[in-house]
């Protein structure tokens, strides 16, 4: 019986990801309003370096005690000792992707509860780290660079050097775009861009529909 229940609603998983800039969170928050769950990897992996013990602890042996200070993630002295180094950056990631894989896997099993059609997980590195290929679709949200430096440099009042510093950690977008189930291109007002994400909901729905049976 279980089973049968399960099979009539069937959840499909997509990734959405994009370069810094590109429209991703604004995206996801369409989607949301359309009454689609998302989880947003990059807030969750900063969640989970503060409160999951195991990747704490990994962070400490690899990183130093010091990196906790008064148990509370010291976010600029890690950053300082990754920064510029590959290896030590490469190390950082090792541990925290696989603590967010782990959740990831965790919350899209709580979401099956909600018989939704399909759910979404957010991240800026989803094409870089591989986690995409847990997924069933993705999606690549994509703007020239220029608009999305403009768009940054508002949204966060930083300076065009430390967004290209960004940028330059993130695979050019043209080979998201290759693996993409569906591309929004961001160039338009907020209203094409829903627009955009309301075709990929049918289309989504659609999709769903086709293992429903
Ligand atoms: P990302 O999550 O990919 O870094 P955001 O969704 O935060 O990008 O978008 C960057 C900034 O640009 C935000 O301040 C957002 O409000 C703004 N923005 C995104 N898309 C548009 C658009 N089509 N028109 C105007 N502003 C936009």
């Amino acid at each position: 019986m279980k089973r049968k229940a399960q099979a009539q609603h069937p959840m499909l998983k997509a990734g959405i990801t994009g370069g810094i800039g590109s429209g991703k969170t604004t995206v996801c928050k369409m989607f949301e309003k359309l009454g689609m769950p998302v989880y947003y990897a990059d807030d969750q992996a900063k969640y989970l370096m503060q409160h999951e013990h195991f990747l704490i602890d990994q962070l400490k042996k690899n990183f130093g005690e010091d990196v906790y200070a008064n148990g509370k993630l010291d976010r600029k002295l890690l950053a300082g000792k990754v920064f510029n180094d590959p290896a030590r950056l490469a190390l950082l990631n090792s541990l925290v992707h696989p603590a967010v894989f782990r959740d990831t896997e965790r919350w899209m099993e709580e979401q099956k509860e909600k018989k939704v059609p399909y759910v979404l997980k957010e991240a800026a590195l989803l094409v870089e780290t591989g986690s995409y290929k847990a997924l069933d679709k993705l999606i690549v949200v994509t703007a020239p660079l220029d608009t999305r430096v403009q768009r940054v440099s508002e949204r966060d009042k930083t300076n065009e050097e430390e967004i290209m510093a960004r940028v330059k950690n993130q695979l050019p977008e043209e080979e998201k775009v290759k693996l993409a189930d569906f591309v929004i291109t961001n160039t338009g007002s907020l209203e094409e861009l829903e627009q955009q994400v309301l075709k990929i909901h049918e289309q989504m729905i659609e999709e769903n529909s086709k293992l429903a049976v």
